[in-house]
C-alpha cells in the first residue's frame, strides 16, 4: 500500500504522529507537514480543539471525524478522558446526534439491513469488511434512549456503544460491527423528512418483522459462529423480550436495556447497603416505569435476595412494586397485564399517580425508569424524605431531559438526606456547604467487562448468575473514599481496571457453570483479562505492515 493509502485508513493513520522513521519505510515523505507531534501532543490538540465548541453535537461530530481518521487517537484520546468524553460519545449527546443523523451523516459506521435486503442477509454480512467479529451491537431504532421512535437513524446507538467496547472493555475494534435494523418508523415528523436515511414506510410487525430477525440471527450465526455476541439495543419492550427469549437458548444474546441495566442498578444498591444500612431485603422498591429496564431491574433485584435469603422468587418479588403510565400495578387490575408486569401485580387498592404510590407503599427505594422526565416532584422526594432517614433515589431515565429530577433537585427536596444517581450524568451539587457528588448509574459500567468476560472465556449462552457475579464485581470496586461523597459507584477514571475485574468475575462463573468453551481456564482471570484488553488478534494489514503494528497495539 502506498503511503498516502496509509494516510487515509483510519485503522493505520497516525497523522502528525508517524516517526521520522516510519515517514521513510512507508513512502510518506512529502506527504505530511515537517513536524512529528508526540501521541501527547496530539490529544492536548483535540482536547483543546473539542473544548472550545459550544454545541455538545459539535463535540460528538469532531470525535466522528477523528474516528474516521485516526482511530488509535480517537480511543486514546476516549480512554484518556473518560468522564469528559462518555457524555459526548454516549448519552447525553449520542441521543441529539441520533434525532439529527440524517444531515450528520457522513460515511457508514456500520451495516443497514433493512426489509430490501430479506433473503440477502447472509450476502450483506460478507460486504462487512472485518471478518472476524466478536461483538454486533444491533437497533431496531424503536425505543433510542428516551427519544422514542428515530427509524434507522438510531444507528448512533450501536455505534456508541462498540467504541465503548473497544474504549472501557479493551475489544478490538475490528471485531466490533454496528448494526442497525431497518423496518421502517412510525415517526411522522421522519417520514415527511426529505432528508431521512432510512425507508420511508410504517413499521413491519407481526410476522414480516419476526421473520427478518430470524433471517439475520440465523445469518449471524451461520457467518460468525456460536460465540459472536449479540447485544439487543433499544428494541421497543414489545419486541425486546420476544427476541429475549426467543434467541437466549440457540446464541449468545444480551440485551443491555434489559440485562445491562439491571446489573448495574443492582450493583448501585449493593453499594448503597452500606450507606443506608440493611440487607436487600429489608427494602422496599417503588419503580415509575414497568418496561425494559424497570422490570429488568426488579426481576433481578428479586433473584439476589431469593440467592441471597433462600427464599422463593414468587416471595422476595412481594416487596417489589412497579407504577406505570396507568398507576400502580395491582391484582385487581381489570385490563390485561403484560406478561414481563403480572410477576409484580401483589394484592392492594389501586393508586393512581405515583404520589399515591409513594404515599401507600412507603418505598425505601424509588426508581425512574418510564422515560419521563420531572415526574419526581418536589412532593414525591418530600415524601420519600420523611418516611427515610436516607431515602435511595434513582433517576434513570436517559437522555438528561427525561431525567426523573435534578440531582440539585433530589439534595434540595431532601434536605441532604437522599442517595442519588442517574442514568444520565450530573454535575457535583454543593448543599448547605456540603458538596454531593451524583452517581451515574450508567449501563458503560457493565456492558463492557460483561462482554469481555464472556468472549475471553468463550461462553456460548448468558446465564443470569452472570448478570450477579457482574453486579458484585462492580459493587466491590467502589471505595471507602468514594462513599464519602455519597457515591455507590466508582469513578469512571478507573474503567479499564474495573472492567477487567466485571470480565474476570464473569468468566469465572461462566467456568463455573460449564458455560465456557475456552479449555483450559486461565488460572489469573484478572491477569487474563487485561491481557485480552491490551492486545487482540493482529489483523492480516497489520503483519504486511510489521513495524506500524508495534505501535498500534496497546491502545490503553
Ligand atoms: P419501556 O420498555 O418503553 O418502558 C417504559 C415504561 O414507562 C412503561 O412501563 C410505561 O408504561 C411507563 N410509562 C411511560 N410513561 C409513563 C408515565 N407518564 N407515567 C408512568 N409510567 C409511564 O422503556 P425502557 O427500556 O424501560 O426505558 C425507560 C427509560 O429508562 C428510558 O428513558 C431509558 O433511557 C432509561 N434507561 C436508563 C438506563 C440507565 O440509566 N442505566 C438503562 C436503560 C434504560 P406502560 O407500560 O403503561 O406503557
Ligand atoms: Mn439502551
Amino acid at each position: 500500500a502506498s503511503g498516502y493509502t496509509l494516510l487515509r485508513d483510519p485503522h493505520h493513520n497516525k497523522g502528525l504522529g508517524f516517526t521520522e522513521k516510519e515517514r521513510d519505510a512507508h513512502y510518506l515523505r512529502g506527504l505530511l507537514p515537517p513536524v512529528v507531534l508526540s501521541q501527547k501532543l496530539q490529544e492536548k490538540k483535540l482536547m483543546h480543539n473539542l473544548r472550545q465548541y459550544e454545541v455538545p453535537l459539535q463535540r460528538y461530530v469532531a470525535m466522528m471525524d477523528l474516528q474516521e481518521r485516526n482511530e488509535r487517537l480517537f480511543y486514546k484520546l476516549l480512554i484518556d478522558n473518560v468522564e469528559e468524553l462518555l457524555p459526548v460519545v454516549y448519552t447525553p449527546t449520542v441521543g441529539e446526534a441520533c434525532q439529527k443523523y440524517g444531515s450528520i451523516f457522513r460515511r457508514p459506521q456500520g451495516l443497514y439491513i433493512s426489509l430490501k435486503e430479506k433473503g440477502k442477509i447472509l450476502e450483506v454480512l460478507k460486504n462487512w469488511p472485518e471478518k472476524s467479529i466478536q461483538v454486533i451491537v444491533v437497533t431496531d431504532g424503536e425505543r433510542i434512549l428516551g427519544l422514542g421512535d428515530l427509524g434507522c437513524q438510531g444507528m448512533g446507538i450501536p455505534v456508541g456503544k462498540l467504541s465503548l467496547y473497544t474504549a472501557l472493555g479493551g475489544v478490538r475494534p475490528s471485531a466490533c460491527l454496528p448494526i442497525t435494523i431497518d423496518v421502517g418508523t412510525n415517526n411522522e415528523k421522519l417520514l415527511k423528512d426529505e432528508f431521512y436515511i432510512g425507508l420511508r414506510q410504517k413499521r413491519a410487525t407481526g410476522q414480516e418483522y419476526a421473520e427478518l430477525l430470524h433471517e439475520f440471527m440465523s445469518a449471524v450465526k451461520q457467518n460468525y459462529g456460536e460465540k459472536v455476541l449479540v447485544q439487543f439495543e433499544d428494541f421497543a419492550n414489545h419486541n425486546a423480550f420476544e427476541l429475549l427469549s426467543k434467541y437466549r437458548t440457540t446464541h449468545l444474546v444480551f440485551n443491555d436495556d434489559i440485562q445491562g441495566t439491571a446489573s448495574v442498578v443492582l450493583s448501585g444498591l449493593v453499594a448503597a447497603l452500606k450507606l443506608v444500612g440493611g440487607t436487600l431485603a429489608d427494602h422496599t422498591f417503588l419503580f415509575l416505569g414497568a418496561g425494559e429496564a424497570g422490570t429488568g431491574i426488579a426481576e433481578l433485584i428479586a433473584l439476589e435476595i431469593s440467592k441471597r435469603t433462600k427464599a422463593p422468587l414468587e416471595e422476595t418479588r412481594k416487596k417489589i412494586w412497579l407504577v406505570d403510565s396507568k398507576g400502580l400495578i395491582v391484582k385487581s387490575r381489570k385490563e390485561s397485564l403484560q406478561h414481563f408486569k403480572k410477576p409484580f401485580a401483589h394484592e392492594h387498592e389501586p393508586a393512581k399517580g405515583l404520589l399515591d404510590a409513594v404515599k401507600s407503599i412507603r418505598p425505601t427505594v424509588l426508581i425512574g425508569t418510564s422515560g419521563v422526565g420531572k415526574t419526581f416532584t418536589k412532593d414525591v422526594v418530600e415524601a420519600m424524605a420523611s418516611y427515610n432517614e436516607k431515602p435511595l433515589i434513582l433517576a434513570l431515565s436517559n437522555p438528561t431531559s427525561q431525567s426523573e429530577c435534578t440531582a440539585e433537585e433530589a439534595y434540595a427536596w431532601s434536605k441532604g438526606r437522599a442517595i442519588f444517581a442517574s442514568g444520565s450524568p450530573f454535575d457535583p451539587v454543593e448543599y448547605n456547604g456540603k458538596v454531593f457528588v451524583p452517581g451515574q448509574a450508567n449501563n458503560a459500567y457493565i456492558f463492557p467487562g460483561f462482554g469481555l468476560g464472556l468472549i475471553m472465556s468463550g461462553t456460548i449462552r448468558v446465564h443470569d448468575d452472570l448478570l450477579l457475579a457482574a453486579s458484585e464485581a462492580l459493587a466491590a470496586q467502589v471505595t471507602e473514599e468514594n462513599y464519602e461523597k455519597g457515591l455507590i459507584y466508582p469513578p469512571f477514571s478507573n474503567i479499564r481496571k474495573i472492567s477487567a475485574h466485571i470480565a474476570a468475575s464473569v468468566a469465572a462463573k461462566s467456568y463455573e457453570l460449564g458455560l465456557a468453551s475456552r479449555l483450559p481456564r486461565p488460572q489469573d482471570l484478572v491477569k487474563f483479562a487485561e491481557s485480552c484488553m491490551s492486545c487482540g488478534v493482529p489483523s492480516k494489514f497489520l503483519k504486511r505492515h510489521g513495524s506500524i503494528r508495534r505501535h498500534h497495539l496497546p491502545i490503553g
